[in-house]
């Protein structure tokens, strides 16, 4: 290579002699710049490294007066130095100083060099210093070049990360400062208070041997995993897996696109020609990317940040052998899971005896994710932007579900004060639970009937603790979901009953399997499901009607389980009448196949339907003479409504529920019921949060049903509120112009000493 002696891999060799002698870090920073000058041919080689302050302070340089060394400082964006900090990339000029940006510091004596080439030192995409060489002539620096300085600058970042060479505490960049405390803002998803530690749903791979003692050996090992992965990602996309993976097919596409990308994979091998093992190579590689595109001003190519991020993760964990997802290995007993996102099947791989907390990067309050969170009564905080890059596997972490506050490695007076909440909240415990066989009767007298979501075994022993009227909601596809293959009719029977026995004599409504959308089953032939909107696609009670078996079985198991008892079941997703006539038909034949084997049928039975598709409140005059109760699933009812995807977290917050025209909606529905005498449920996720159970109540409901930690709270709403007041007040709300009357609803609140 043109100007460098013995090549960026005789470099790289003594730079790690260099950094085994045992010596003090600034003697070993210095001897690191005479030994870079020194290979690229250069009269100058300078480390800046970043301050708190946002400034480039001059830590060590060969060729540079001795004096300017801890003086000399740039603020990011001033000079060159901090240009190439700014924009976190290379600057390679053979006439410096008639650069616009060039800022003259004369304690530096640098006037006499010409050319200059400096690179950024990157971790994690974030700059955390600057490296460069100069020299007198006015010099074009190769490419090849500038790609050595950049490998000599990743193995610097990693030598800085590792403490040696100075105090980190001092340096702005959270990955060198992981051990400080930190707080993230998110937003409350389910609520709960947990200590506990850090556990990444996506184990990072820790890139320790970075310099190749064998190249032609690490550009195999490279060729070969990038080979595998493609690979797996086909797979992926051919058997559509996507359940497990957690993943849409788009993402995926994303992956094979880039997967297959010539300049990446170009990039990686240069990488490794520099003298840097496959799997440096790809952070290396990796940190570029994401220097670049946390710069873009684009959003949508910010956003494929996070798809090359997992991409080169998928990678490391190719070359290094690591899992895939935390959920298999050990946990902690204690273990609060950090993901950027997931299915709600990965989330139930996880052992729930362990599980304290949740926190997502992304999400949204009514994911199935969410849900099942919420079921599992875990504390869980949601939109905790730049949490993994600030928390390590193990890390001591508090999650404030209430709040939506995440404190990762606290300090002890944030643990002294989690403690009293703690306390605090086991003091609120004890008052819910000293109302836990009082019914839930409003001030003047109106009973509210308050029922449980449900839908594993672990959530019955809820039942009785949280004084629920019964279960409102009992999501039979959970029990799909955890399994590993299809759960036989036996199985189905042995859940159904248990669940009836644990009941006793309070009324179970079970929903006939809802999977399709984000609810996939890992073991099924998912090659139906290639599907654009798959909240729209083909799902529910749709695949029950086109797959009659898989649904015929379940409505056996139902039946059979509830013999000489009572049965409630409902269907998800109807979206009109003739639907629901045909899966009603399949009880009727089921019911007929139990009398002819001469087997007994359930004592009672009343069927229903959720009513979650706005199609179905236009046809309610139709639909309500034919069934026994609905039941309204808002978090369907209202994605549809507004056309907002659950899921997405870029809208799920955008329209709010207590809106006049949702409220006006419900009220519509409610008095529909009430015409016809059929009993209405609301049993989304808006139930279980008391001042949105307030408004519902306003509204005109009278049963809801909610996750278990979900009903102390609203039943000492309900026993705070006096519905005449609180329906009086809602009648002036349906026709305001406003997009929400939350404030005006919290007002009311307060007036009337509403518990909320
Ligand atoms: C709903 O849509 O409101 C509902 C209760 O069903 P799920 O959340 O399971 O889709
Ligand atoms: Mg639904």
């Amino acid at each position: 290579m043109a100007g460098s002696v013995g090549g960026p891999r005789v470099l790289l060799r003594r730079l790690r002699e260099a950094m085994a002698e045992p010596e003090s870090a600034q003697k070993r920073l210095d001897k690191i710049v005479v030994l870079i000058a020194a290979n690229m041919v250069a009269e100058v080689c300078s480390v800046y490294l970043m301050r708190p302050t946002q400034e480039l302070e001059l830590f060590a340089t060969e060729g540079l007066k001795p004096s300017a060394v801890h003086k000399t400082r740039l603020r990011v964006g001033e000079g060159l130095v901090g240009d190439i900090a700014a924009h976190a990339r290379p600057l390679n000029l053979a006439d410096a100083q008639s650069h616009p940006g060039f800022a003259y510091r004369p304690e530096t004596g640098e006037e006499v060099y010409k050319s200059l080439m400096g690179v950024p030192i990157l971790r994690s995409g974030r700059v955390v210093g600057v490296l460069v060489v100069q020299n007198r002539t006015k010099r074009n620096y190769t490419e090849e070049e500038v790609e050595a300085l950049q490998t000599v600058a990743m193995v610097l970042a990693e030598v800085v990360a590792a403490g040696d060479l100075i105090n980190l505490q001092e340096l702005d960049e959270p990955t060198l400062t992981r051990r400080r405390p930190y707080h993230v803002q998110g937003a409350s998803f389910s609520e709960g208070i947990a200590l506990g530690h850090a556990v990444l749903h996506e184990p990072r791979v820790h890139v320790t041997k970075l310099i190749a003692e064998d190249v032609d050996l690490e550009l195999n090992r490279l060729e070969q995993a990038v080979y595998e992965l493609r690979g797996s990602i086909d797979d992926m996309l051919a058997t559509e897996d996507l359940s497990h993976a957690g993943e849409h097919r788009e993402v995926l596409q994303a992956y094979r696109m880039f997967a297959n990308d010539r300049g990446w994979l170009q990039r990686m091998i240069e990488a490794v020609r520099t003298g840097l093992t496959a799997e440096a190579a790809v952070e290396r590689v990796q940190n570029d990317t994401r220097a670049r595109l946390q710069r873009a001003a684009d959003p949508y190519l910010r956003e494929r940040l996070h798809d090359f991020d997992d991409l080169a993760n998928r990678l490391l964990r190719q070359l290094t052998g690591v899992k895939l997802s935390s959920a298999s290995g050990n946990l902690p007993n204690d273990a609060i899971v950090i993901a950027r996102n997931m299915g709600p099947a990965e989330l139930l791989d996880y052992d729930k005896e362990r599980l304290r907390g949740l926190v997502l990067e992304e999400g949204a309050q009514n994911a199935h994710v969410t849900i099942v969170a919420r079921a599992l009564g875990i504390a869980t905080v949601g939109r905790a932007e730049t949490i993994i890059d600030h928390i390590d596997q193990g890390d001591a972490i508090i999650v404030d579900g209430d709040m939506g506050d995440v404190y990762v490695r606290p300090s002890q007076d944030i643990i002294d004060s989690y403690s009293e909440k703690a306390r605090f909240r086991a003091r609120k415990q004890a008052q819910y639970q000293a109302i836990r066989h009082e019914p839930a009767i409003t001030l003047d007298g109106q009973k509210i009937d308050l029922f449980l979501n449900a839908g594993l075994q672990v959530d019955l022993r809820h039942l009785h603790e949280s004084g629920a009227e019964g279960i409102g909601l009992f999501r039979t596809e959970l029990q799909f979901m955890v399994a590993s293959k299809l759960p036989s009719l036996k199985d189905q029977i042995e859940l159904y009953s248990a669940v009836l026995d644990a009941a006793g004599d309070k009324p179970t409504v079970f929903r006939t399997l809802d999977i399709g959308g984000d609810k996939m089953l890992p073991y099924m032939d998912m090659a139906a499901f290639k599907e654009e909107n798959p909240a729209l696609g083909w799902r529910a009670i749709r695949i029950g009607l086109d797959r009659p078996a898989l649904l015929r079985h379940q409505l056996r198991a139902l039946l059979t389980a509830a013999a000489g008892r009572s049965l409630r079941i409902m269907f998800p997703m109807v979206a009109e009448v003739a639907e629901f006539k045909r899966a009603r038909g399949f009880v009727d034949k089921e019911l007929a196949r139990l009398a002819k084997f001469g087997k007994q049928g359930p004592a009672h039975i009343e069927i229903g339907t959720m009513l979650e598709v706005p199609s179905l409140v236009w046809q309610l005059d139709t639909l309500l003479p034919l069934v026994d109760f609905v039941s309204v699933g808002s978090n369907d009812l209202l994605q549809f409504l507004f056309a907002t995807d659950r899921g997405n977290p870029r809208v799920a917050n955008r329209y709010d529920l207590l809106s006049p025209a949702v409220l006006s909606f419900l009220r519509f529905i409610v008095l529909k019921c009430r015409a016809h005498g059929v009993p209405v449920t609301l049993c989304g996720e808006m139930s279980g949060k008391p001042l949105e159970a307030m408004a519902l109540v306003g509204v005109g409901f009278r049963r809801i049903s909610m996750s278990p930690a979900a009903i102390g709270p609203v039943k000492m709403m309900a026993r705070s509120v006096k519905v005449q007041d609180l329906e009086a007040f809602m009648e002036g709300l349906y026709g305001l112009p406003d997009p929400t009357v939350r404030d005006r609803l919290h007002q009311f609140a307060e007036d009337h000493a509403v518990a909320v």
